[in-house]
């Protein structure tokens, strides 16, 4: 068994027909964590082998529609499988509503408990310890309160983080520091620095800067603008800076 990273979407807001939004499984060892719940999260496990019934963790960054929209498909498909395993979900405070929204209106079938575990911390902090996986949440800087993850394999020291949605921001390389795999959101290029950082997220090469600050092995970037047809372009923005840099792809398992 391995630590590793599968993309299930590397599409920003707008979906495409080969990009869904963003949806993430970390494999620590046999142990799934599912980081975010775009449109189309659970054919994308299908369509990639992953059981839904290995899900007892999904972390959620935050409440743009982008990152979510897919959670209501997904709780009432593992409620139709008849699950009765606790599901923990860390997201942010606003989580709550939207929860109780599902619960109210579709969550007749739903026999197993729905744990809403709060994201609010304003440096990082460790949201779970078990078997030799520790979590480790952070604030990450967004339009709303976002949060990013840091996943360690305690046996190894082997670990990878998730940042999305963000602006880099001058704490993010420190807090990150030492990381083997980072994913981080790259929304746009180089030509579109002043639209990435008004709307609070990073470019390709701001992503790069990170990783090498950090002293990452490697960068996986995604969450790509759907203005570019070519994304080689972020690529070799992100491998000015940093070679080992690496496009999300749909599917594709990276290596921690
Ligand atoms: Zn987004
Ligand atoms: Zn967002």
């Amino acid at each position: 068994m391995n630590f590793t990273l599968t993309t299930l979407g590397t599409a920003s807001a707008r979906p495409m027909v080969d990009q869904h939004q963003s949806a993430h499984v970390f494999n620590v060892h046999g142990r799934l964590f599912l980081v975010d719940c775009g449109e189309n999260v659970q054919v994308q496990l299908k369509r990639y082998g992953i059981s839904k019934a290995r899900i007892d963790n999904i972390l959620i960054s935050h409440l743009h529609g982008d990152h979510l929209f897919g959670i209501f498909g997904l709780l009432s498909t593992m409620a139709l499988d008849g699950r009765i395993a606790p599901l923990y979900i860390y997201a942010p405070r606003d989580f709550g509503p939207v929860l109780r929204f599902f619960m109210a209106h579709f969550g007749e079938g739903v026999k197993y408990e729905i744990r809403h575990e709060l994201l609010t911390m304003k440096e990082p902090q460790r949201i779970i310890e078990f078997r030799n996986c520790e979590v480790t949440a952070f604030p990450l800087q967004h339009r709303i309160d976002c949060f990013g993850f840091r996943i360690c394999y305690l046996k190894s020291g082997q670990s990878a983080a998730y940042c999305s949605d963000t602006a880099v921001f001058p704490e993010e390389a420190e807090w990150l520091s030492g990381t083997d795999l980072i994913y981080h959101e790259a929304t746009f290029a180089d030509e579109h620095v002043d639209l990435a950082h008004k709307m609070f997220h990073s470019t390709a090469r701001e992503a790069a800067q990170v990783a090498a600050a950090a002293g990452a092995k490697k960068l996986v970037i995604g969450h790509f603008s759907s203005r570019y047809t070519d994304l080689g372009v972020l690529l070799s923005q992100a491998r000015e800076v940093f070679p080992e840099s690496y496009l999300a792809e749909e599917g594709k398992l990276f290596e921690v």
